[in-house]
């Protein structure tokens, strides 16, 4: 039996940079990870599809290039966006074997027993502490054959794109991607189920956004339910009661993601709650004594920075979670932050066209700001337009440090730049 201080299994965003940060403390850590290091983010997630986004941003510039007197046409290779994609991912890799230290990394798949203790390649380990942050994979299209459509994942894979793709589930993983393959050239459908796509996100700007992807080609038809995929991809549909379908060379779906549980889960007494997610309490500590499940395979929040903050909390270290922002890499980009509240409100909404810079810069989008009526402590902010994730980073910080619009307004915020649309919507909310 070998012993450490805290074994980890998943070497994703949650899994290495706990790692890491335990090790760099003085803990004896060891990682099992059985596949490549930096999980679903690094190898079939954020970071392939920012770097595909980032050409298809540059496409989409050099097409709205006219009005800067600039007179210029692009030829894509998507096959050497993906080439470019797979480098970055490498470097990455090999940044997260440097940053782990003296972290014991075993490229096996672990699974639980009773004890509890951790079993891999036939050898048995235990800890004080085991954290399980084994993610989180595609969730199946109910009622579909899966032979007749495609994962995020296969998307990922693919070298060249298909003509007409149909994107089943406007959420975020279905935009981005149907942001980016517009932009290299393919007829996109998407077909999102609720009255608007991103639910749970705010709907003016969501509104928008499906507008803005619109006017960018990309079809968007909500309140849709999927009844049938033909063999030829062709994807039948209903909407208020009427049959639609869609002609396609390819359909992806994305409507959400399942927790991937490692092997013997109830053998080390962890319970999984009635989403299949393993349940835990507000410190992130399973059923099992010293067992803690951070990130997607939780349920509770599926983004990468949020699963490294879990990891932070499970340490002892003093993370604020009840403040998450979180992008969607669309072109138009656009990004939230909100924090839970149960009072009344007062809201501004302040569109790109009233700053300099972002004029100056040809940039369209809307900045929403909202904060308690009374008190005038920020709530949230909503943004959709260029940069609108760096934006929402510092209405980020003003709303976890519960700064009042005013407090935000009172620090002086560099002209010209876009972070004054954040100042003139605090100092709008404080007249
Ligand atoms: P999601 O829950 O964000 O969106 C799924 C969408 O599919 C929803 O809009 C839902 O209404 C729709 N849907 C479900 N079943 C459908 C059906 N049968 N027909 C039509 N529409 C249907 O899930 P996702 O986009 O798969 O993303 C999974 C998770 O990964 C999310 O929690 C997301 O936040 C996270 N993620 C985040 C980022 C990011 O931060 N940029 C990127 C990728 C993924």
């Amino acid at each position: 039996m070998q012993k450490a201080d805290l074994i980890i299994i998943g070497g994703g965003p949650g899994g290495y940079e706990t790692a890491a940060e335990a090790a760099a403390s003085g803990l004896v850590v060891i990682l099992f990870e059985k596949g490549h290091l930096g999980g679903t983010c690094l190898n079939r997630g954020c970071i392939p599809t920012k770097c595909l986004c980032a050409g298809a941003e540059i496409l989409e510039t050099i097409r709205n290039s006219t009005r800067f007197g600039i007179k210029a046409s692009a030829t894509a290779s998507y096959a050497s966006a993906v080439e470019r994609a797979a480098e970055v991912i490498s470097e990455l890799r090999g940044g997260i074997a440097d940053m782990l230290g003296t972290v014991k990394v075993i490229n096996a798949e672990a699974r639980l027993a009773e004890g509890p203790r951790v079993i891999a390649d036939g050898e048995e380990y235990t800890a004080q502490r085991i954290i399980i942050a084994t993610g989180s994979c595609p969730a199946p299209l109910r009622g579909i054959a899966p032979s007749l459509y495609h994962s995020s994942d296969d998307f990922l894979s693919l070298t060249e794109l298909p003509r007409r793709i149909t994107v089943v589930g406007g959420g975020v993983i279905g935009l981005e991607m149907a942001s980016v393959a517009a932009a290299y050239g393919s007829d996109v459908t998407v077909l999102e189920f609720c009255k608007e796509i991103l639910p749970g996100m705010d709907t003016d700007i969501a509104k928008r956004l499906r507008n803005a992807l619109g006017k960018r080609g990309i079809s968007i038809v909500t309140d849709a339910r999927v009844t049938g995929i033909d063999a030829d991809s062709t994807v039948r549909y209903t909407k208020k009661d009427k049959e639609f379908t869609v002609e396609s060379d390819y359909v992806l779906a994305a409507v959400g993601r399942r927790a991937v549980l490692p092997d013997g889960c109830a053998d080390a007494g962890i319970a999984v709650n009635e989403r299949g997610f393993i349940a835990t309490d507000d410190r992130f500590r399973t059923s099992a004594n010293g067992v803690y499940a951070i990130g997607d395979v939780n349920g509770k929040c599926m983004l990468a920075h949020a699963a490294s903050a879990q990891g932070r909390c499970v340490l002892g270290k003093t993370v604020n979670l009840d403040v998450v922002p979180s992008v969607v890499f669309t072109i138009p980009e656009c990004a939230f932050v909100k924090r839970a509240i149960d009072c009344e409100t007062r809201t501004i909404k302040l569109p790109y066209a009233s700053n300099g810079k972002a004029l100056a810069s040809g940039q369209d989008g809307l900045l929403k700001l909202e904060c308690e009526a009374e008190s005038g402590i920020l709530t949230s902010c909503s943004v959709l337009g260029p940069h609108a994730a760096d934006l929402v980073a510092e209405a980020a910080l003003a709303i976890s440090r519960k700064l009042t619009a005013r407090e935000l307004c009172e620090s002086i915020h560099a002209h010209p730049t876009l972070s004054e649309l954040l100042q003139t919507a605090a100092s709008a909310l404080c007249r």
